[in-house]
């Protein structure tokens, strides 16, 4: 048995029926509607204002109801309703953005994972305790800005898709930097980027096995990221300032990788640190997560992030990848979250995957 992340009284809403999956009409939303009803779920789009058209678009994919809110930030308000339809609420990036932090953490109503994760994401120091503790290689920090040597990449706290971050090619460049919020400095890794999408369940059985559960690397991608990944065409960062433009790294789309096969067994070492170290640090996370990282051309990986839910990436694999082809063929993430809930329900273990 695991550990429990939700009360009784948390999960008091579903008790003897089958739950509503919902979530925010954003991000990775179709997927979420898509694998929710192919194992059987009735779903429910959260959205601003009228329902979005586009759902009408995709017939497979559009949720069986919606709940309009006038905001986001609203949602709170419309806790009984949840309840009293059975939802558990699916996080997705923009729906944690979006609600907030604060809201996200004590809202009353079931959600997939545990929600003590994002005090440990969200913020950039405590976030490295976490991987460092685990013995996972991070780019090296610098907290005393003479000690910089190399290329930096200066960041800010929180999910900004990267934007208004600043790169110095060296310590001299550093000092024209202009700060508007908390930041860090960090080495710039050159090397090239992967973004794994795994998936933990602590109630599975088989697989590849941790201290409770099993870990699945479910697909792969890199991001394409705006005016940056065009900047080998102009030769140099000094091309770009010249033309005036300052090199962002804002998400645009993403593309599908791979990784070489003879790397997969460090990939899994690193995501079976990671989840280990968070079931001693905060009950463990639960469900899917992605790390971030640049592999270096003397093949060590340093992971730069964590997303600890669904990220965006996984859309592209809809119906399987050339990973989760080989644990279930057609597998989306989307669809194994709906699987993880109906396995649980099925074992009684609800308390273990929702909190
Ligand atoms: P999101 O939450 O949307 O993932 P973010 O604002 O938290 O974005 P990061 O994911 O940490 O930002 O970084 C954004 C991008 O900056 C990365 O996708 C990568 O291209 C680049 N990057 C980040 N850290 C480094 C680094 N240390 N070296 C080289 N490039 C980096």
């Amino acid at each position: 048995m695991g550990i429990p992340l939700a009360s009784e009284s948390r999960l008091s809403s579903l008790n003897g029926r089958t739950p509503t999956i919902a979530t925010l009409c954003s991000h990775s939303s179709l997927q979420i509607f898509h694998g929710a009803r192919r194992e059987g779920f009735p779903t429910l789009g959260i959205c601003v204002g009228p329902p979005p058209k586009f759902y009408d678009a995709f017939p497979l994919a559009r949720p069986d109801r919606f709940l309009s809110v006038a905001n986001v930030k609203e949602l709170p308000k419309a806790t009984q309703e949840l309840r009293d339809d059975g939802a558990v609420i699916i996080p997705h990036g923009s729906f944690v953005e979006y609600l907030g932090p604060e809201a996200f953490t004590t809202m009353d109503v079931p959600v997939f994972g545990n929600r003590a994760v994002l005090g440990w994401e969200s913020d950039r120091r405590k976030e490295r305790d976490w991987l460092e503790s685990a013995g996972v290689t991070m780019p090296r920090l610098f907290e005393d800005p003479s000690e910089v040597r190399g290329p930096v990449i200066v960041k800010y706290y929180g999910a900004k898709g990267g934007k208004g971050f600043y790169l110095a090619k060296n310590r001299e460049a550093l000092e024209d930097f202009r700060p508007s919020g908390p930041y860090v400095v960090q080495e710039y890794v050159l090397g090239t980027r992967y973004y794994m999408h795994f998936f933990y369940s602590p109630i599975a059985e088989g697989g590849y096995r941790l201290r409770h559960g099993a870990l699945e690397l479910l697909g792969m991608d890199r991001r394409d990221e705006a005016n940056i990944d065009e900047l080998y065409k102009l030769g140099a960062q000094e091309e770009l300032l010249k033309a005036g433009i300052r090199p962002t790294f804002v998400v645009t789309g993403n593309v599908p990788v791979i990784l070489r096969e003879s790397l997969l067994p460090r990939a899994f070492d690193i995501a079976a640190r990671i989840v280990e170290r968070s079931i001693d640090l905060f009950g463990g996370m639960v469900g899917p997560f992605c790390i971030e990282g640049i592999m270096t051309e003397d093949l060590e990986f340093k992971v730069f992030e964590i997303s600890t839910r669904i990220v965006a990436g996984t859309n592209l694999f809809i119906s399987g990848s050339p990973y989760s082809d080989f644990v279930e063929p057609g597998l989306s993430t989307g669809r194994r979250i709906a699987r993880e809930i109906a396995h649980a329900r099925a074992a009684g273990r609800l308390a273990e995957i929702l909190s």
